[in-house]
């Protein structure tokens, strides 16, 4: 029997067992109702991540389809590079409300890949199994940290992390040698547009350097453009960010009086080889 998940208590290979996960060493962990499992330690698992309003609000905001070009982009890597030696098997990092993990898992369905996925918000990962799919085309869905993945050595040829917390050494280490790695992170001018209607003086984002310890480099394009979204549009955008909570009445105000929010859409989209 074949796993690619590894105990989160032992590190010892953890092989499912009808609707459940054991080790050698006698661990368990149950497949929930919604069909993930919890490799989570610690105090309070499944409770960190962002909140269910932001969840939601996040949802909603991706069905209106403004970031599908972006998602179908990195599919098209997914495409080029996801095979290694006759073989497909992804794992989405931070994959949120699954969106993405869905569009990626579709693309590559006639190359018979493997889709796992994992968030560190279990109320994100229960919203993900509700689209996860069925049978052999099932996103095997875990909660889990970046910064300790349950998986094995070598377990993937490709990873994606659309804006969550990475961990390099992490990603390294459960791709196989000569995997991919895609990356996308927020550009200068993303949402500018939005920061813009909230503040005075909004800033820019600062864009850290490329460089990943234990890759190179094999590839990456800006994507921009710009959208323009209606009055409720504009409300869940303003939802899903950070900004909802960071911001002051006046600022929620200015979001609540606009008809239509012109914004840019600015991302970096980076693919990765495991050196
Ligand atoms: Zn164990």
């Amino acid at each position: 029997m074949k796993t690619v998940y590894a105990c989160p208590k032992c590190k010892g290979a953890l092989y499912r067992q009808d609707r459940c996960y054991r080790c050698e060493n006698g661990h368990s962990f149950d497949l929930s109702k919604e069909g993930y499992v919890n490799l989570l330690m610690g105090k309070g698992s499944g409770t960190h991540g962002d909140n269910r309003e932001m969840l939601l609000a996040r949802q909603a905001f991706l069905s209106y389809g403004y970031y599908r070009r972006m998602a179908d982009t990195v599919s098209g890597f997914l495409r080029k590079f996801g095979v290694l030696n006759g073989e497909c098997r992804l794992l989405d990092i931070g994959c949120g409300e699954g969106y993405y993990t869905r569009i990626f898992r579709d693309a590559l369905q006639e190359m018979g890949a493997e889709v796992y996925a994992f968030d560190i918000s279990r109320e994100a990962v229960k919203l993900a199994a509700k689209r996860s799919g069925k049978g052999e085309e099932q996103v095997s869905l875990s909660v889990a940290s970046a910064y300790h993945m349950p998986y094995l050595d070598s377990s993937f040829t490709i990873a994606t992390n659309l804006f969550s917390p990475l961990a390099p050494e992490e990603v390294a280490r459960v791709l196989r040698d000569g995997g991919h790695f895609v990356m996308v992170i927020p550009e200068k001018e993303h949402l500018f547009g939005l920061k813009s209607a909230i503040y005075d003086t909004p800033y820019k984002n600062e864009v850290m350097p490329f460089d990943l310890v234990g890759f190179a480099l094999v590839h990456d394009e800006r994507l921009r453009y710009t959208v323009t979204l209606n009055h409720d549009e504009t409300i869940v955008l303003f939802g899903m960010t950070p900004y909802a909570y960071r911001t002051s009445s006046v600022g929620r105000e200015r979001i609540h009086s606009l008809d239509t929010l012109t914004t840019d859409i600015d991302f970096h989209i980076l693919v990765y080889k495991k050196a």
